[in-house]
């Protein structure tokens, strides 16, 4: 039996799975071609932080797109929540970022300063 789908999009790792679940939300019919179970990626490996200091220091969209990102998670995992009975755990406590020089500490005041001008969801 042939299968015909409005979109496939290749590879279901966080950014595949994003794409695939805002399409079908506009109903596009959708699937997910995906790698094997013990493929490397990145979606398995990571932090799972929301970390906006540090991103975008000189990319300012790329910077507003992470706070708009963190902003809207809470709204996102209720969602998930609601719509798969899993709760994916968000916590969103703030970071602390040791610094061992005043060097260091001095030149992440200035980036986060740049990233804090017209910005929401910074502060020092
Ligand atoms: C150690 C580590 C820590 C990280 N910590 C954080 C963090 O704390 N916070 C954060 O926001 N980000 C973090 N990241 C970054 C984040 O994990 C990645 O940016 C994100 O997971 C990338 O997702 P992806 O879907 O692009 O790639 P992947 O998760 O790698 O997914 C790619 C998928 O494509 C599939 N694939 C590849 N080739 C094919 C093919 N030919 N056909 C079909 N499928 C294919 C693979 O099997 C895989 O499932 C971290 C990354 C790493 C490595």
């Amino acid at each position: 039996m042939i299968q015909r789908y409005d979109v496939i999009v290749i590879g279901g790792g966080i950014v595949g799975h994003a794409i695939a679940y805002g399409l079908q939300r506009q109903h596009a019919y959708t699937a997910i071609l995906d790698g094997g179970d013990t493929d490397f990626r990145a979606t398995r490996g990571n932090f799972g932080l929301i970390w906006v200091q540090g991103k975008g220091v000189n990319c300012p969209p790329y910077s507003q797109l992470s706070c708009l990102a963190s902003t809207r998670w809470p709204d996102f995992a209720q969602r998930l929540r609601a719509e798969t009975g899993i709760d994916c755990g968000l916590s969103q406590p703030g970071g602390i970022n040791f610094f061992l020089t005043s060097e260091t500490l001095t030149s992440a005041i200035r980036n986060v300063s740049k990233l804090q001008l017209g910005q929401p969801g910074f502060s020092l």
